[in-house]
């Protein structure tokens, strides 16, 4: 059952939960402290925004579930070169309010040129957030390139924005599949997203469940293989290692044919958007060992070159 629908949280029980989290990582992290700060004033504004586009109208798209099927059949993601409207004008003000947070919140004057560069047209937010949602990194990192902006947080602050758009987005697509896109999805066995291609942020193991979480859109889906999620690689290059010996709910799984890398943590439930950025904050040790072991996140997969097969 490869998609697995992950239902959504209400505001009061999301802010709860994610205050208790935190405070959790806080004892044992204090060293945290600052970044949780940052992620608390981020992840409110993406669920002031998420709220804002559920009591919205999602855009009419002509996606029908057979085309979505054959694609998906193909390896291709099913947003990925779909001309999709974005709500712009819902989406800008919070993208500038993100840029802010992240001023405040230690990224300094690299957010606040970004902001000024998006307030005053040097950079239309429009094209800014559909590079995002069409995950085109060579736009947005030649964008920031010209001028003179910080492109990883560049990124960022597109992905950030868009998140609770396109999160809303690969619901409305696939949680009442049925048919042939049910069956599709079921087929679904790649370790990239099914709706926007991303590559997972973590697993989140559930009941012996080891489901992929989308850094994006946090969709939800487990793979059949227990292989590297970048390569397919099963032999002995792919280990999973607990780097704490007391701590064997916390994993990264690496390869030493890719050189990838992908945390896995146990959990009682899968976290609901947009609480999976938590489990991603939670779990910054596990990249610390990863990454001092020579290992990284390889770069996201080409969609232009995946719809084209
Ligand atoms: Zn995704
Ligand atoms: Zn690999």
């Amino acid at each position: 059952m490869p998609y697995v629908p992950v239902s959504p949280g209400i505001r009061p029980d999301l802010l709860h939960s994610a205050e208790d989290r935190w405070r959790a990582i806080v004892e044992t992290r204090p060293d945290l402290a600052p970044a949780i700060e940052l992620q608390r004033g981020l992840l409110t504004l993406v669920l002031d925004l998420s709220g804002a586009l559920e009591q919205g109208r999602m855009p009419r798209l002509s996606l029908p579930p057979k085309y979505l099927a054959a694609k998906l059949a193909r390896g291709v993601p099913v947003i990925a070169g779909e001309p999709i409207p974005l709500p712009v004008p819902t989406l800008t003000p919070p993208l500038l309010q993100m840029c802010e947070t992240l001023a405040t919140g230690g990224a300094g004057e690299a957010a606040t040129h970004i902001r000024e560069a998006l307030a005053g047209g040097a950079i239309e937010p429009g094209s800014l957030l559909t590079a995002s949602l069409t995950r085109d990194q060579n736009v947005i990192r030649s964008g920031a390139f010209h001028r003179g902006l910080s492109p990883d947080l560049l990124w960022l602050v597109g992905e950030l924005a868009v998140s609770p758009f396109v999160h809303l987005l690969q619901r409305t697509l696939f949680a009442n599949a049925s048919g042939e896109l049910a069956a599709a999805l079921d087929q679904w066995h790649r370790g990239y997203c099914p709706a926007c291609g991303s590559w997972p942020a973590v697993a989140e193991v559930v009941g012996g469940h080891r489901t992929l979480r989308c850094s994006f859109c946090s969709s939800a889906w487990e793979r059949t293989a227990y292989s590297c999620i970048y390569c397919d690689e099963t032999g002995d290059k792919f280990v999973t290692a607990a780097p704490d010996p007391e701590r064997k709910d916390r994993r990264i799984e690496v390869c030493a044919n890719c050189s990838g890398y992908l945390k896995a943590i146990d959990l009682r439930e899968l976290s609901p958007f947009p609480l999976l950025s938590i489990t991603d904050i939670e779990t910054t040790d596990l990249d610390m060992a990863a990454m001092e072991h020579g290992y990284g996140r390889p770069a996201m997969k080409d969609m232009k070159a995946l719809r084209k097969g």
